[in-house]
């Protein structure tokens, strides 16, 4: 099977180079390693040194450099983002007889979190302009056992979260912000995972701000909240062998740590690159009428994890793109509530149609700040060429 794993990209061939082709794969996390090798080596090899392998001053580091570029108090590390979700909702008391409200299209971890505290995830249809929360559907989903709101910021553009923010309050529930997807989005000014009482944020390696594997953390104002998930993470000990809880083993790894910080530095000027690359995909494909560009919410600052657009015939256009060495993925294929993992919920697809609507017609493009506009022109002619067969 050599050449066929997943993530290795045929060469350009030779005979075809008059036709111009480009490989374009949907991430390219190699162009960024090539430009910031050095750091990111030496990081490395600084964690080995000082065989600092399990937190230590990178982590503190990294936490403290993250809260202070975000405008925060508390940055706890964690393993990934997914155990942020459940150690946060954990500390909160959250868990069985309980339920939590979440969006019907998002990665499966916003939800399944839910379930692993013992509680049962609520789903809420999504907006049709934005993809993300349906505020004006929430408030219907919220009965005397629910005791908190996962909203997902998704794409990288932030939910309506005044108005969810007010609705959350009156009801005396918990806003909890996913910012997986959302590293410095903006809503009315204020940066996403700083509404509500946390945010929880991945640092995967395809993600806005990427590890070279699994890391992620909590962000929260709240001092005593933040020494809770800090024990909870650390086996329900801030030192060792201070186990005044049990918890579970979810620290951020060091070396992922140091990774992070060593990209920290360029962040925000990566985030104001990828915010370039949408714009230009925004003008190279204002001219087609079969698709619908992603739209921003009013008083936003859109961080395009993703850049979706909704066409016809989707699924035929995905296969023609990759004909044409183009990458292209589905955020997400199946929404949340019909998948098989949420049968037992008992919904129906008629109960969420916008989310079942959606995942039938969008399609993420490729999208990593080191995209050229060269291959946002290729990308953005391939699919004028697929409309006007
Ligand atoms: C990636 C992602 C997560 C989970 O992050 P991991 O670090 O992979 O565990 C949670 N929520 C959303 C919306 C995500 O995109």
């Amino acid at each position: 099977m050599q050449g066929t794993q997943p993530g290795s990209y045929a060469p350009i061939l030779n005979n075809n180079v008059a036709s111009n082709n480009m490989n374009i794969p949907f991430v390219d996390l190699k162009v960024q390693y090539q430009r910031i090798k050095t750091n990111i080596d030496g990081a490395i090899a600084q964690v080995i040194e000082e065989t600092c392998f399990i937190n230590g001053h990178f982590v503190k580091e990294f936490e403290r450099d993250f809260a202070t570029l975000y405008g925060v108090k508390q940055v706890i590390g964690c393993a990934n983002g997914t155990d942020a979700l459940y150690v946060i909702m954990k500390m909160l008391g959250i868990g069985e007889g309980d339920e939590v409200i979440t969006v019907a299209n998002s990665w499966i971890s916003s939800s399944e979190t839910i379930s692993q505290t013992g509680a049962r995830p609520v789903f809420v249809d999504v907006h049709p302009d934005y993809y993300s929360l349906d505020e004006s559907l929430l408030e219907a989903r919220i009965t005397s056992r629910t005791k908190a709101l996962i909203a997902v910021h998704l794409q990288g553009q932030a939910c309506a979260v005044d108005v969810i923010k007010e609705i959350c309050h009156r009801h005396g529930i918990y806003l909890i912000e996913d910012c997986a997807q959302a590293h410095f989005s903006e809503f009315k000014g204020k940066r996403t995972g700083l509404h509500g009482i946390a945010g929880t944020f991945s640092f995967y390696p395809g993600k806005n701000l990427g590890a070279y594997g699994d890391a992620g953390c909590i962000m929260t104002n709240d001092d005593a909240l933040a020494e809770k998930c800090r024990m909870y993470a650390n086996h329900g000990a801030l030192k060792k062998p201070d186990h005044r809880i049990e918890g579970i083993n979810s620290r951020l790894d060091t070396i992922q740590a140091a990774i992070l910080g060593a990209k920290l530095p360029y962040i925000l000027e990566w985030t104001e690159q990828r915010i370039r690359n949408a714009a230009l995909y925004d003008k190279y494909l204002a001219d087609i009428k079969d698709i619908v560009l992603p739209r921003k919410r009013p008083d936003t600052k859109h961080t395009y994890h993703l850049y979706v657009i909704r066409c016809k015939q989707r699924d035929g256009l995905m296969s023609f793109l990759k004909d044409q060495g183009i990458e292209t993925a589905i955020h997400y294929p199946v929404a949340l509530p019909n998948l098989p993992a949420y049968k037992y919920l008992g919904y129906t697809p008629a109960d969420f149609p916008v989310a079942t609507r959606l995942q039938q017609e969008i399609l993420s493009l490729p999208m990593f700040l080191e995209l050229t506009e060269e291959q946002i022109s290729y990308v953005t002619d391939k699919i004028r060429s697929f409309y006007k067969k």
